[in-house]
C-alpha cells in the first residue's frame, strides 16, 4: 500500500477562494480609484528586506520585532554550505591519528575556503565574521595541542570549534516584511525622492507576515492595503486628508459603522517628560500590574495604556493623560487637525489611550473599527512618522505620515454586513458566464470557437465546452454554472445562418442570425 500524501495550508495562512476573490479584488480596485483620486500613485515594494531595517524601524522592543518576524540567512554560498556540513557532522575517534587528522583538515579546508570568500566579498565582510574565522584558526592550534590526548580532554574544543565554524555568515539576514513603511521609506530615501515636488503620495496593496497566534481577524499571512505621505511639510491639513481619504473609500465600500478614533502622542519634545511621569505613576502601582505591563514599565510605558488586560482597566483610567502634556506646538498641531476633520464633516472620538505599537509615530495616531470583528475590531491603523526617514538615513527635513488598513478585517467585515459577493463567476461579475455555447459537431465546434471570441471580445463572459457533450447533458451543465443563456450551434443552425438562444431562467427560446445576438444579449 502507498502513503498518500495530503499537502495542507501551513497554520495561519489560507487561500482566499473565489467567488471571495471577487470582494478582495473589488475592495482593491476601490482602494486604486479612491486613492487615485487624491493623486497617491501605487509602490511595489518587495517582499523581503534586510533584517536590520525592519528592526530599526519598528523597534527592537516591540512584539513584531522580538518574535513574530520570518527571518532566514540569504546565501549563494553552495561549497561553503558543503564543506561546513562535512566538519560539523564529523563525528570520529578523535584520539586516534586518523580521526583528528581528518577533522582538522575539514575544518581546516573550511577556514581556508570561508577566508578566500570573504575577502572576495562573496560572504558579508563584518567585523563580526572576521572575527569569527580568526577564531576558527585559534581553535584549531589549541587543539593541536591536545593531539593525542583523550576524548575528555579533546571533546569540549570540538564542540566549541564546531560552534564556531556554525556561527560564519554566510549571507544577509533577512526578513519577510511584517509591514511595508520600513520598504517605503527605505524606498524613497534609495531613489532620491525627497527631490520631487510637492509631497511624494504613495499606495502599496500586498501581504505581510507575522508570527502570531492565529484566530479571526489574525493570521500569519495577512493582507495590508496602505499609503503614505513623505515630504517636507507636516501641515495638519495632510493629516486630515489621509483621513479623509480613508473614510471616503470607506463609504465608497458602504462599511457601515466603522468608528474613527484619533489622538497625540506627542513629538519627541514633550513626549519623554510625559513618558517619565507615566514611568514614575507606574511604579507606584507596579504590583496591581500583570506580568506584560510591568515589563514595560522600564521597556515602553506607552503601551502599557494598550493593554486590554480587564483587572489593569480601573488604574489606568487614572493614570496621567497625553493630552496635558502635550507642548505648545503640538497642542496647536493636534488641534488644527481636529478642526481640520470638521472642515471635512468626518466625525471622530478622541481616544487618548491610542498609542502605537510601533516607536516612530510622533503626534497624530489614529485608527478606525469596524463591527463584526469580535476582539481584533482594528480595521486600520496609522499615524504620524516624522523622525523615520531620518532614523533610516534619509533627510532629517522628511515627515511622514500613513496608514494600513488590514484588508482580511476589513472584507470580513463586509462579509458580515451582507456586503458580500455572491457570483461562482470571474471577478466583478454578477452570477455565473452570460453565455454558455453549445457546440454539435466538427463543423459546429469551429463556428462556435470564433463566436466565442467574438462575444469575449465585446465583453461577454462565455463558456465554451472543450469537448463534445450529448445535447441533454450540455445544457445541464449551462444550468449548473448559473449560465444566463445557452446559445447553441448544430448542423441546422449552421445551414439556417443562425443560432440557437435559450434564456434560462425562464426556458423562453429563439433563433437569431449573429448581428442579432450581441443586442439580444445585451437587452436581456
Ligand atoms: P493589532 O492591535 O490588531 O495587533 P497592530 O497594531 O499590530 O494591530 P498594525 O501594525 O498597525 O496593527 O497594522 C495595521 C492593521 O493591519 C491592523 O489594524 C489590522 O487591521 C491589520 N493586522 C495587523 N496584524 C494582523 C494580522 N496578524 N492578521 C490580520 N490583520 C492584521
Ligand atoms: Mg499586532
Amino acid at each position: 500500500m502507498s502513503d498518500k500524501v495530503k499537502f495542507q495550508a501551513i497554520k495561519g495562512v489560507r487561500d482566499i477562494l473565489p467567488p471571495e476573490s471577487a470582494l478582495w479584488n473589488r475592495v482593491e480596485q476601490t482602494a486604486r480609484e479612491a486613492f487615485g483620486a487624491f493623486g497617491f500613485s501605487e509602490i511595489r515594494v518587495p517582499i523581503f528586506e534586510k533584517t536590520d531595517l525592519f528592526a530599526r524601524s519598528i523597534g527592537l522592543d516591540s512584539d513584531v520585532v522580538s518574535k513574530e518576524m520570518y527571518t532566514f540567512e540569504d546565501y549563494e554560498a553552495a561549497e561553503l554550505v558543503e564543506l561546513r556540513a562535512a566538519a560539523v557532522t564529523f563525528v570520529g575517534a578523535f584520539g586516534t591519528q586518523e580521526g583528528f587528522v581528518h577533522f582538522t583538515t575539514l575544518v581546516g579546508n573550511f577556514l581556508l575556503a570561508a577566508e578566500t570568500a570573504f575577502h572576495a566579498g562573496h560572504i558579508p565582510k563584518t567585523p563580526e565574521n572576521e572575527r569569527t574565522l580568526q577564531k576558527g584558526r585559534d581553535l584549531i592550534t589549541t587543539l593541536n595541542t591536545y593531539r593525542y590526548q583523550g576524548d575528555r580532554e579533546i571533546l569540549p574544543r570540538v564542540g566549541e570549534l564546531k560552534e564556531t565554524v556554525r556561527q560564519v555568515k554566510f549571507g544577509d539576514v533577512i526578513s519577510l516584511r511584517p509591514e511595508a513603511t520600513a520598504s517605503v521609506v527605505r524606498a524613497y530615501i534609495e531613489h532620491g525622492m525627497h527631490v520631487l515636488p510637492g509631497n511624494v503620495k504613495l499606495y502599496y496593496i500586498g501581504p505581510m507576515f507575522r508570527r502570531e497566534r492565529p484566530q479571526k481577524g489574525r493570521y500569519r499571512q495577512f493582507y495590508q492595503i496602505g499609503a503614505e505621505v513623505l515630504g517636507s511639510s507636516d501641515a495638519p491639513g495632510i493629516d486630515a486628508e489621509v483621513i479623509e481619504m480613508l473614510m471616503r473609500l470607506f463609504d465608497r465600500l458602504k462599511l457601515k459603522g466603522a468608528v474613527l478614533n484619533i489622538n497625540s502622542i506627542g513629538d519627541k519634545n514633550c513626549r519623554p517628560a510625559y513618558v517619565e511621569k507615566l514611568r514614575a505613576e507606574l511604579q507606584k502601582v507596579r504590583e496591581q500590574l500583570g506580568a506584560d505591563s510591568q515589563r514595560r514599565i522600564e521597556t515602553n510605558p506607552l503601551r502599557v495604556l494598550d493593554s486590554k488586560l480587564e483587572s489593569e482597566q480601573g488604574i489606568i483610567e487614572e493614570l496621567p493623560r497625553i493630552a496635558e502634556h502635550l507642548c505648545a506646538d503640538c497642542r496647536a498641531h493636534y488641534d488644527e487637525v481636529k478642526r481640520q476633520l470638521g472642515l471635512r464633516g468626518i466625525a471622530y472620538q478622541e481616544n487618548w489611550r491610542l498609542v502605537r505599537g510601533l516607536d516612530y509615530y510622533m503626534r497624530t495616531t489614529f485608527e478606525i473599527t469596524a463591527p463584526g470583528l469580535g476582539s481584533q475590531n482594528a480595521v486600520c491603523g496609522g499615524g504620524r512618522y516624522d523622525g523615520l526617514v531620518e532614523l533610516l538615513g534619509g533627510p532629517a527635513t522628511t515627515k511622514g505620515i500613513g496608514f494600513a488598513i488590514g484588508t482580511d478585517r476589513l472584507v470580513l467585515s463586509l462579509q458580515e454586513a451582507g456586503e458580500a459577493e455572491t457570483s461562482g463567476g470571474p471577478p466583478g461579475k454578477a452570477g455565473g458566464p452570460d453565455v454558455y455555447l453549445a457546440w454539435f459537431g466538427a463543423a459546429a465546434q469551429s463556428a462556435a470557437i470564433g463566436l466565442a471570441r467574438r462575444l469575449r471580445d465585446v465583453g461577454f463572459v462565455v463558456e465554451l465546452p472543450a469537448v463534445e457533450m450529448k445535447f441533454g447533458k450540455s445544457l445541464g451543465f449551462a444550468d449548473r454554472l448559473k449560465a444566463r443563456h445557452a446559445v447553441i450551434v448544430g448542423d441546422d443552425e449552421l445551414a439556417a445562418g443562425v443560432v440557437t438562444v435559450k434564456r434560462l431562467s425562464d426556458g423562453s427560446q429563439q433563433k437569431l442570425a449573429e448581428a442579432e445576438l450581441f443586442s439580444y444579449l445585451r437587452a436581456h
